[in-house]
């Protein structure tokens, strides 16, 4: 299926029969709740207009505030489905069918058996899911396409009261949330049209989509998160950096978005509802997330940087504990004011890699994080995102406690070529990094901060 590309309202009487309700309502859902409608660029008098995917997104956003939809039959009528269809109570008159229909149902039982056989192979679960240009595919096992879901937001189309460049799917993933087959997650990123009268608006929008297996779309989520620090808001231009599906009863979606130009960054727990909550909120950029099971413990991981400690961060996060915000110097610029008050379990920050702080990289981050087969421990890598071969990767054990460090072996061929440029004042053999090891900060509730002293992966050779 491909669907239709979102036209353009143009006008109040447009807009409000788009949205069912009458002119004077829509204007003071305008006015008094911030509903996106755009005045047409040197337009004469009044003249407005609205895109369809920003009202569906608005509408989606509002009803999150109440809780409940603020005109379900708006959306509902769209199918874009973040309100389940089943929701609506049955007929009153059911029970009167219920006898007739079983008799019609007894003699079409057997014609029945057919059809359900004929939809059930029409009902072919996606061997594969791709991104091509401004849409996304999924194809059978043999190759063929099944179905097309074309990105509303595709370049060309207006948003924010700009003109849409590039649409890139950034990042595209399966997903169980416990249908009959696996849903499909698409992170989008949009940037303007630099050649476009408006080029000078900065705009950048970041949306997940979440699509069935059959490629309906079921929820999209475009983060409007707003977080004061020391007194200063940030409001975004959020933009995708990782995401991970937490499995259980209720699966749920955790998604990292970052600040385009600032340090803040946040993660959003979605469920099948499509319905945010804000679990984690970062004084530095998160760029990993995985989530670690180790018997009957779950808990994620988000490495990233924290730009107080201008170091690698690493928050230990339990899925079952309230929202939290890592921990920073009270009175900093850093310190958040809307945050949720808890904090991660743990809470790690490292040391500067010693040649990348000598060649004046301002610091590195705790990504990527790679779990063991058995998952039972995992390993941290501290890299400065230049150079990927030069690295401390720290070793896990699975109550995420740091048991050693090793630098990799490009790391220490600079720190020899720094040693004889008279960079670094000792030779690769004398660095105490590898004689003693590392001192990593640790973050717990109930104690706060204590240093952990993490020891080189393999002691000195003897008589060097
Ligand atoms: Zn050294």
């Amino acid at each position: 299926m491909v669907a239709a590309p979102a036209p353009r309202l143009d006008g109040w009487k447009a807009i409000a029969d788009y949205l069912g309700r009458d002119v004077r309502t829509v204007q003071r859902w305008r006015d008094e709740r911030g509903m996106p409608v755009h005045r047409v660029p040197g337009g004469r008098g009044g003249a407005v207009f609205a895109v369809p995917l920003e009202l569906d997104q608005w509408l989606f956003q509002a009803s999150l505030a109440t809780r409940k939809p603020i005109d379900s039959t708006a959306a509902e009528r769209r199918d874009v489905g973040p309100f389940p269809q089943s929701a609506r109570k049955p007929a009153a008159s059911w029970r009167k069918w219920l006898r007739a229909a079983t008799v019609v149902t007894c003699v079409l039982a057997l014609g029945g058996v057919a059809v359900a056989v004929i939809i059930d192979s029409r009902r072919v679960a996606p061997a594969r899911v791709e991104s091509v240009a401004d849409a996304i595919v999924a194809r059978a096992a043999d190759d063929s396409v099944l179905w097309t879901y074309r990105l509303p937001e595709r370049p060309g189309s207006q948003l924010d009261g700009a003109v849409v460049g590039n649409a890139v799917v950034s990042a595209i993933a399966r997903a169980d949330f416990h249908g009959p087959d696996p849903d499909v997650l698409a992170a989008v990123t949009l940037t303007r049209d630099l050649d476009s009268p408006d080029a000078s608006r900065s705009f950048l929008r970041n949306t997940v989509y979440r699509l069935s297996s059959n490629g309906k779309l079921r929820w999209m989520f475009s983060p409007l998160t707003r977080l004061t620090f020391a007194g200063r808001e940030f409001a975004g231009q959020w933009v995708f950096g990782a995401w991970v599906m937490l499995p259980g009863t209720k699966p749920r979606l955790w998604v990292a978005f970052r600040d385009r130009v600032w340090w803040p960054s946040f993660i959003v727990s979605l469920g099948s509802d499509g319905i945010p909550e804000t679990m984690f909120v970062n004084a530095g950029h998160i760029w990993t997330l995985v989530r670690i099971q180790v018997r009957d413990e779950a808990y994620v991981l988000a490495g990233g940087v924290n730009n107080e400690y201008r170091a690698a961060a690493l928050a230990v996060l339990d899925e079952r504990d309230a929202p939290s915000a890592s921990p920073q110097s009270n009175g900093s610029p850093f310190s958040c004011d809307t945050c949720p008050s808890g904090r991660p379990r743990e809470y790690f920050v490292f040391p500067r890699l010693e040649v990348a702080a000598a060649n004046g990289v301002p610091y590195e981050y705790a990504d990527p994080i790679h779990v063991s087969t058995n998952s039972s421990d995992f390993e941290v890598s501290i890299t400065t995102k230049s150079q990927l071969d030069v690295r401390a990767v720290y070793r896990f054990s699975g109550d995420a406690k740091p048991e050693s460090v090793a630098m990799s072996d490009r790391y220490w061929e600079i720190h020899r070529d720094m040693f004889k440029t008279g960079k670094l004042d000792h030779a690769p053999e004398d660095c105490p990094e590898r004689t003693q090891g590392v001192v990593v900060r640790m973050w717990q509730s109930g104690t706060g901060w204590t240093d952990v002293k993490v020891p080189p992966t393999f002691a000195p050779p003897d008589g060097r």
